[in-house]
């Protein structure tokens, strides 16, 4: 009996290593807004706080998927437990509210800009676009206007993704080399076309961690939407992603 009760200690001890050992995996997070609106997709300052002083308090290192490239193509190494925060949309509040709190925890972002949506109401202004690019924020593309890529033709397709490009870089003076899908979408043809406008990767709604052998058109990421219990629900999210990349998913 004692030896059955030894070898059933050993398997839960196994398994719970397994569990908790880290992988390689870089978790991406995704967010939308910090502010204090009543929507699904933003945080509220108190929370996003809570979230950046937790990462830095349990060792993780916020990288630009600039970082993760270079480690991905053997050029630098990536600090211990690395993370990738990222915001899509561009909106005011990346910059008034939830940049102060990043740097306050020693975080960065990399944020996908809609260049249509710049200037209005509750969005970036392209002065706030710059001032973000020299305060060690990463500028991303999220298309030109904010449309489901899977929705529209290869030819609309190519003018969200190039002509983003280009009006961004006209306006931080810096190559745009990361994307993000709208919704998620995009179709057979888009990688080519990312491709030959000379982004490097797209950030997906796929959930999970990221690994070399991830798909660099189609990485995964950890939504981080408005909490509805706290800080646990964060590190749920955060555990839940890293238990996928054990797993393989
Ligand atoms: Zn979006």
């Amino acid at each position: 009996m004692n030896k059955y009760l030894a070898l059933g200690a050993l398997f839960i001890v196994f398994v719970f290593s397994w569990i908790v050992w880290p992988t390689a995996g870089v978790p991406i997070l995704a967010y939308h807004q910090v502010s204090e609106e009543d929507d699904i997709y933003s945080v509220t300052a108190s929370q996003f706080e809570d979230q950046m002083k937790y990462l830095q308090e349990n060792g993780y290192h916020a990288i630009s998927l600039e970082d993760l490239f270079k480690s991905y193509q053997g050029q630098g190494k990536l600090p211990e437990k690395p993370v990738v925060i990222t915001f899509d949309d561009g909106y005011e509040d990346n910059y008034l509210t939830a940049l102060p709190i990043m740097e306050k925890y020693s975080m960065r972002a990399t944020v996908f800009v809609v260049p249509s949506l710049v200037g209005t109401t509750e969005y970036l202004s392209w002065q706030q676009v710059s001032a973000l690019e020299e305060r060690h924020t990463e500028i991303g593309s999220h298309t030109m206007s904010h449309i489901a890529l899977n929705e529209i033709s290869p030819e609309e397709q190519r003018h969200e993704i190039e002509d983003s490009k280009t009006v961004l870089q006209q306006h931080i003076g810096k190559p745009v080399v990361f994307f993000a899908y709208p919704y998620g979408q995009f179709t057979g043809t888009t990688e080519q076309i990312l491709r030959e406008a000379g982004y490097q990767g797209a950030c997906s709604g796929v959930a999970g961690l990221n690994r070399s052998s991830t798909d660099v058109f189609a990485l995964k990421r950890v939504n981080v939407p408005h909490p509805k219990y706290g800080l646990w629900e964060f590190r749920l999210r955060l555990f839940r992603a890293h238990l996928y990349s054990k797993l393989g998913l």
